[in-house]
């Protein structure tokens, strides 16, 4: 009995701890950009907004290639990734829906810590330094580590039926992962539009057959073949 409330008291001191590290991901992050936009100037503008850009595109891979991972190699009884990661994408692939019931603190967790942690980093007097005057490498780490912080989030919403309205801006302009655009890994053969934090890259990466291709070379490297037929 004291066990299980031991527990339970642990269970909520851990909840309460990462929903601060999560909530702690929006300061340090307006900090990040409100610095980025004092570095800008007229000749380092355009740059920015490119590399910015490349953020979003790699943070978009990076989600893929995670994704792909998961629904690809190994099951639940993987060391290490296998009862959290694998299992959270294989009940996802059996039940969508249920990621709806999921609250913010279960369903951002562990992103948003690895971003609170990698924001943390940039405000170290050797991160500032390197960063100073290369407001591209700025505005590339800004929007990397915002997109792929929220990837979980963004993927939740493209499941929700009726977003907030601004999400739903959002998601019809593209800026986002939309459901339509995510729609596709949920259909048969569920081996294609990986990418979920806005889904930019799925047409270009499943018509040029990439992860088709990442697989030969892991099953050549490793000699493991991918799970077969369907992915669910
Ligand atoms: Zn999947
Ligand atoms: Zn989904």
């Amino acid at each position: 009995m004291r066990a299980s409330a031991l527990r339970r008291g642990l269970d909520g001191m851990g909840q309460g701890l990462c929903g601060f590290a999560i909530l702690l991901a929006l300061p340090l992050a307006a900090v990040q950009l409100l610095t980025l936009f004092a570095a800008l100037d007229a000749r380092s503008a355009l740059p920015a907004l490119l590399a910015a850009l490349l953020g979003v595109l790699a943070a978009d891979a990076v989600t893929g290639l995670v994704h792909w991972a998961c629904d690809t190699w190994g099951d639940e009884q993987t060391p290490y990734f296998g009862p959290s990661l694998i299992r959270a994408f294989r009940e996802h692939h059996r039940d969508p829906r249920a990621m709806l019931e999921h609250d913010w603190i279960e369903v951002n967790r562990e992103p948003a810590i690895a971003a609170t942690a990698a924001l943390l980093l940039l405000l170290l007097p050797g991160a500032q330094r390197a960063l100073e005057g290369h407001a591209a490498l700025q505005a590339f780490l800004c929007f990397f580590i915002a997109y792929s912080a929220l990837a979980n989030q963004l993927h939740r919403w493209s499941h929700v039926p009726r977003p907030p309205l601004a999400v739903r801006g959002l998601q019809r302009c593209g800026l986002i992962l939309s459901p339509t655009r995510h729609a596709r890994h949920h259909r048969a053969p569920y081996i294609g539009a990986y990418c979920i934090s806005t889904g930019w890259l799925n047409p270009v990466l499943d018509l040029a057959g990439f992860w088709r291709l990442l697989e030969r070379g892991v099953t050549r490297f490793t000699g493991i073949p991918p799970r077969d037929g369907s992915r669910r």
